[in-house]
């Protein structure tokens, strides 16, 4: 027995099925002939069936009066068509699909912000002209690709591009691509295509895939019906494109249906109404009635319900989802429930959601996120303040006394002295940073919700202290962030502890501040040199054993060799001398030369190069003594002439017996002096 299933959107969409209504209401409440301006929909079955109800189609308005109704139609009008409309005292029923009414308040604010209007879509068209009707200065008009080569705007021109509901999207992204090749960089793009064309061929699609026999039902004019006659006939050959349950087709199609198993697929044009679909289907099926089919197709959907929608479409006033039901749901930007970003950076078509239904119509069903999340919000608050679990959010705004934070939409406050465990400086470091904290007051309805971050930052603090006490001792390695740096120490986080780096532990090299070596943040290795847990101190350092300098001094820096290295900085008793990074040993100012050195700056320069003999090495005090003057050889003329001061001597004998008596001397000097001059 084959199934006979109905693609899910088959027939009216949404803006039809509102205008088809709005003027079947608007014919039953006035009790008298009401008029559309031009035919409602494109369908002759419609427009008989609309007759016999009271409802005819003008095209001209003169020939109305002041008093009659008129039913706008739901491709739309134009501004002056609504102002001739009450010049005449007509009383005007806008039967204009909300989605064409949204491209005409586009294209209004665009231009009122300077931008020229550019459509694409066929000139002719109503909806088109409609749209145009909106612009004070004429728009462009653009329907085939080739158009664009002739496009004479300015490069620096602002434009603002719209497209017919049901232009084509893929020429659609063609063209625009095509317009940014060429330069056109300045236009603000909103996609305007209305996504119920698409879904309803591609929904069609999916089902010819899967079916023996396929019924296309709709006016065989209809331009849209045959588009979904010619899509389906590729996939299954077996297609029929009947009009209503009297087409002489239908034979065909019954025959088919008996020598056929699996499923019958059925679908319909976009202005075919329910009635008529629902004839050909009770032709088609003996044993089920349309509405058993609707059911079997569509689920059923009440306010308050929570469901999974999908993204069918989304520009930057509203969201289409796909919820299962027969039409689909429609949701504001306020009902999202997002940020201030454009919608379509927020959400994309195929994208799957929790929604909460708001309001179910026949034609539409109004959808929120907003109340969905605010619900689930309000619940996780209450329990925040119940029970002190932590909620994370995120910083959006700081002022002088706190931040806010944003918890699925719900501002909380949490005041300055409430944000951490130590002052924060500046609270606007914070913007943008995902939070922890619990609520400590809930008054929803003055808006007051207020939250302490503290208390959360101490416990955690508190855990992480017990787990990095379990690591800590003396002589221990551990990793740990500069918290905070200091002129004299920087302050280590090891994990919920600090500990305290002095600036004489920050390695084996003379540190004049710390943030020579350091900064706020860095993630460093330190070592416990000491700790006081009571007293809460633990004082660290960075001067591990294996780098020390010192190691292999003695071998290195031997006392009696002659050593080289770069003279550093000086003291009044003298100058140091870098032997190596982070061994500097000391030339005492009486070393320095044979002659009197008044000061060491006298004699030498920082920066200098020189070459000293190792007078004295103590490794654990650090010290080395090296000397100048005990490599200079004694100059022999000079020692004579002390050596005759000293004696207070006078004649030529006693010169020489001086000169005898400083001769070995002279020479013991002369000897020491030759390895510096080797
Ligand atoms: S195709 Fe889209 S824009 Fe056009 S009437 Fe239907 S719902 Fe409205």
């Amino acid at each position: 027995m084959p199934e006979i299933r109905l693609a899910k959107t088959a027939g009216f969409c949404f803006g039809v099925r509102n205008a088809v209504e709005i003027a079947e209401k608007t014919a039953k409440e006035a009790q008298k002939t009401v008029y559309t301006y031009g035919p409602l929909i494109h369908n002759q079955s419609v427009v008989d069936h609309l007759e016999k109800i009271g409802i005819y189609s003008v095209d001209n308005l003169d020939a109305l009066s002041a008093g009659d109704t008129v039913i706008i139609r739901a491709h739309g009008v134009g501004r002056a068509a609504y102002e001739e409309m009450e010049a005449k005292g007509l009383t005007v029923v806008d039967g204009t699909c909300p989605r064409v009414q949204m491209i005409h308040r586009i294209v209004e604010e665009q231009e009122q912000a300077g931008q020229r209007i550019l459509i694409f879509g066929d000139p002719t068209h109503p909806e088109v002209r409609g749209i145009a009707g909106w612009c004070k200065t004429p728009p462009l008009i653009v329907s085939e690709e080739a158009e664009l080569d002739d496009f004479a705007l300015d490069l620096e021109d602002p434009v603002a591009l719209v497209a017919q509901t049901t232009f084509n999207q893929y020429k659609f992204l063609k063209m625009v691509e095509k317009l940014k090749n060429m330069g056109y960089n300045k236009i603000g793009v909103f996609s305007t295509i209305c996504h119920a064309t698409k879904k309803h061929q591609d929904e069609a699609v999916a089902l010819a895939e899967q079916a023996s026999v396929m019924v296309v039902i709709g006016g065989k004019h209809s331009s849209n019906t045959r588009k979904l006659y010619e899509l389906c006939k590729g996939l299954c050959p077996e297609t029929y494109l009947v009009e209503d349950a009297k087409d002489p087709l239908m034979q065909e199609v019954l025959a088919s249906i008996q020598l056929h198993d699996g499923i019958i697929g059925v679908t319909a044009g976009a202005s075919t109404p329910d009635y008529i679909m629902q004839e050909v289907l009770g032709t088609m099926s003996e044993n089920k009635n349309f509405e058993e089919m609707l059911n079997e197709t569509f689920r059923e959907v009440h306010s308050r319900d929570i469901v999974k929608g999908t993204v069918v479409q989304v520009n930057e006033a509203e969201i289409v989802f796909d919820i299962g039901y027969k039409c689909d749901g429609t949701m504001t930007k306020d009902e999202f429930g997002g940020t201030d970003e454009p919608l379509e950076q927020q959400v994309h078509v195929g994208d799957v959601i929790d929604v909460m239904v708001v309001k179910v119509g026949d034609s539409e069903v109004t959808l929120s996120r907003r109340r969905l999340l605010q619900n689930k919000a309000n619940a996780a608050l209450q329990d925040s303040l119940d029970n002190k679990t932590v909620l994370k959010g995120v910083v959006t705004e700081s002022f002088d006394n706190g931040i806010v934070v944003l918890y699925e939409g719900v501002k909380v406050f949490i005041p300055a002295s409430l944000v951490d465990v130590r002052r924060v400086a500046d609270l606007s470091t914070l913007i943008g940073q995902e939070v922890s904290f619990r609520i400590i007051r809930l008054q929803p309805r003055r808006r007051r919700v207020l939250g302490d971050r503290r208390s959360v930052i101490a416990e955690e603090n508190a855990a992480k202290r017990e787990e990095t006490l379990k690591t800590l001792e003396i002589g221990a390695r551990v990793k740990g962030t500069v918290k905070t740096l200091t002129n004299f120490c920087a302050f280590v986080d090891l994990g919920g502890i600090d500990g305290m780096l002095h600036i004489s532990e920050m390695g084996w090299n003379v540190v004049r501040h710390p943030n020579q070596v350091l900064k706020e943040g860095q993630e460093i290795e330190v070592l416990i040199k000491d700790m006081n847990l009571e007293k809460n101190r633990i004082s660290l350092s960075t001067r591990f054993p294996e780098t020390n300098p010192w190691n292999g001094v003695e071998e290195e820096f031997a006392v009696g060799t002659v050593v080289e290295g770069k003279v550093v900085r000086f003291a009044d008793f003298g100058a140091f001398v870098e032997l190596k990074k982070g061994v500097d040993a000391l030339i005492h100012i009486s070393h320095i030369s044979r002659k009197f050195v008044k000061a060491p700056g006298d004699v030498l320069k920082i920066g200098d190069i020189v070459q000293a003999k190792v007078i004295d090495l103590n490794t654990e005090q650090k010290r080395i003594a090296l000397s100048l003057r005990e490599l200079e050889p004694e100059e022999p003329a000079e020692f004579i002439e002390e050596v005759i001061d000293e004696a207070d001597l006078d004649g030529a004998e006693i010169v020489e017996e001086v000169i005898e008596e400083a001769a070995p001397v002279v020479e013991e000097a002369a000897e020491e002096a030759a390895p510096v001059e080797e």
